[in-house]
């Protein structure tokens, strides 16, 4: 298949094209179109799969850039994952006028709370760091019904499982998780279990 055949916005079939994709990964053939009707997805997929893409292009379709409010949250266990995947959401989404802010712990909290002053509709974080700056009021997600997950196996390790729990709870009942991991242990078939809807899987 083609990038044309998930009528997509035109301003990010540009941006995929000037990113230099031509044709759509096996793991976005399958994941991009049932990603854009909203439904939940349980995708197994390794690095170098083009999964950051897979989650990123249908978050950036899904996102209104004429409403001011995060209406999309990324998690991802790393500093470096959270850099490169801001990165690659801010590339593909270039001509979309969206502004995408990325978090982790260690980053001056103040800073975090400068640019929350204005508006942000994709937020890449770490899961400590975006919990605690919605706990403290600073990030509003009441309105973020788009939670994408990378490498959900860390993720949703001891130390963050709770964690990612709360923020849940903290999104609209309606919200959309995509969810990839190059692993299923059973904290994530026990995640899946509690919070996909109905998931489509991906198992490439
Ligand atoms: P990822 O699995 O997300 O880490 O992506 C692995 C590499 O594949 C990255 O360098 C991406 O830029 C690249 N990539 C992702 N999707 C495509 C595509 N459809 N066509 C060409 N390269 C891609």
């Amino acid at each position: 298949s083609e990038f044309e055949d998930f009528f997509l916005k035109r301003e990010l079939l540009r941006g995929i094209y000037e990113k230099g994709f031509e044709k759509p990964s096996p793991i976005q053939e399958e994941s991009i179109p049932i990603a854009l009707q909203g439904r939940d997805i349980l995708a197994r997929a390794k690095n170098g799969t083009g999964k950051t893409a897979a989650f990123c292009i249908p978050t950036l379709e899904r996102v209104d850039s004429s409403k001011p409010e995060i209406q999309a949250l990324l998690l991802v266990p790393t500093r470096e994952l959270a850099l490169q995947t801001s990165q690659v959401c801010r590339e593909l989404g270039k001509f979309l006028n969206l502004e995408v802010m990325v978090t982790f712990g260690g980053m001056p909290l103040k800073d975090d709370i400068m640019r929350l002053y204005n508006t942000v509709h994709i937020i890449v974080a770490t899961p400590g760091r975006i919990l605690d700056l919605a706990n403290k009021g600073v990030a509003k997600l009441q309105a973020c019904k788009i939670l994408g997950m990378d490498e959900a196996d860390k993720l949703l390790s001891q130390e963050f499982q709770p964690v990612i729990e709360q923020l849940i709870g903290l999104l609209p009942a309606d919200r959309q998780i995509m969810l990839f991991s190059a692993t299923f242990p059973v904290t994530v078939k026990q995640f899946k279990d509690k919070f996909l809807r109905k998931p489509y899987i991906v198992n490439l």
